[in-house]
């Protein structure tokens, strides 16, 4: 059999099948990459971005020069749905691509959680290059100092990582972080004890606990009545399945795609997704970059495998993983399980995972 296999989306997971295409090319196939931008940024080394430890174009790595280097077919465009039946993916704008095998890999997007003008007046964190554009037109139409009063909602990894960088990148503004649940929920208590003993010292009004109902122009509502001050709102409150993903007909679950531990999606055994936009039934994980990454080699090889008729292998993702955060000032903390340790050295050794990786996809 030959024929073509269409990428969706430059994320995580795709870059190392270019890459792993590029270097082991399948006889017969060519390889095609759909991506609505010719650049895709890398979440990890955001903060540092915002805190200004990093040139914004240090996180990016160009799709397009990627495929040219190995050899891969590339595509500016944006999916829109799938033709399962005629194997076509459908773009925006009325386009089409045949393809023979599909891989999702389209990311998530920030979860409004039903909170009342979220998308009118909140800044989602994802896509992460709208979120550096927007921030930075927002501080520098507000100023030096930038504006008065930020909130971030979200007591996850990134919500934390985010309010201490602007603490970092904006010295005298007010900042709050609120949280739904309890902060670093699913953190052990060493790690939660720590953040919150940082947050405190570097100013930041936390309110955890505590749901946001409603998100206005110059303020904040909060579940229990009070108003806050905010002319600023960030939205880091978990991931969220793009919606087009509900009108393929594939198997979802809570909205993302359902695949079997070979990445194979449940309905469909010519469509693969992996990233935050699938979710693997019976291995379900945090939506995290981690595991995208980690991703990329068993799907490649199960691509590989079903183009060549050969049988596929499950994957499973490890159950506890490093978590790296970096808390501001070049200090970051790193906790796998119930260990964790902090320090300049923990950023240190981050700073250069995040590059480690990087460099591997910067031609
Ligand atoms: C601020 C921040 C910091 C984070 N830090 C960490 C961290 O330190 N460690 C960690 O493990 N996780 C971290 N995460 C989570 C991490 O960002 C995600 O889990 C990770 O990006 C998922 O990778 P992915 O490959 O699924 O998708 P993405 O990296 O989001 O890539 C998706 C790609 O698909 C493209 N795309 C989207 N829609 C379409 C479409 N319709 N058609 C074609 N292409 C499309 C996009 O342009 C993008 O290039 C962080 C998240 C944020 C917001």
């Amino acid at each position: 059999m030959a024929g073509r296999i269409v990428l969706v989306g430059g994320g995580h997971t795709h870059v190392h099948l270019v890459e792993a295409f590029g270097k082991a090319p399948l006889v017969g196939w060519r390889v095609l990459l759909v991506s609505p931008e010719p650049k895709t940024a890398y979440s990890g080394m955001v903060p540092g971005v915002i805190a200004g430890h990093y040139r914004r174009e240090a996180l990016e790595i160009d799709l397009e020069r990627l495929c040219a280097a190995y050899g891969i077919d590339f595509r500016l465009a944006r999916a829109v749905g799938i033709d399962r039946t005629g194997k076509r993916l459908h773009l925006e704008g009325g386009g089409e691509i045949c393809y023979d095998l599909l891989s999702l890999d389209v990311g998530s997007a920030s979860a409004t959680n039903g909170i009342a003008g979220a998308v009118e007046h909140g800044l989602p964190v994802k896509p992460v290059g709208d979120l550096l554009d927007r921030l930075e037109t927002h501080i520098s139409s507000k100023g030096r100092d930038g504006p008065e009063r930020i909130t971030v909602v979200g007591g996850g990894p990134a919500g934390i990582e985010i309010v201490l960088a602007l603490r970092q990148r904006l010295a005298s503004a007010s900042l709050a972080l609120v949280s739904a649940g309890p902060l670093l929920e699913a953190h052990p208590p060493g790690v939660r004890r720590h953040i919150r003993h940082v947050l405190a010292r570097r100013a930041v009004d936390v309110e955890e606990s505590q749901a946001v109902a409603a998100i206005g122009q110059t303020e904040i509502e909060l579940a229990d009545g009070r108003r806050l001050e905010s002319d600023l709102t960030l939205l880091a409150t978990g991931a969220a399945a793009p919606a087009w993903l509900a009108q393929t007909g594939l198997r979802l679950a809570n909205g993302f795609i359902a695949v079997q531990p070979t990445l194979q999606t449940m309905s469909d055994p010519d469509i693969f997704a992996a990233g935050d936009c699938a979710t693997i039934v019976g291995s379900e994980r945090p939506k995290a970059g981690v595991f995208a990454v980690r991703a990329g080699p068993p799907l490649a090889a199960n691509l590989r495998a079903h183009a060549q008729g050969r049988p596929l292998r499950p994957w499973s993702p490890q159950e506890t993983y490093l978590t790296l955060m970096a808390t501001g000032g070049r200090h970051a903390v790193a906790s796998r399980g119930a260990f964790f340790v902090a320090g300049h050295w923990v950023w240190r050794l981050k700073d250069w995972i995040d590059r480690s990786w990087l460099r591997r996809y910067t031609c």
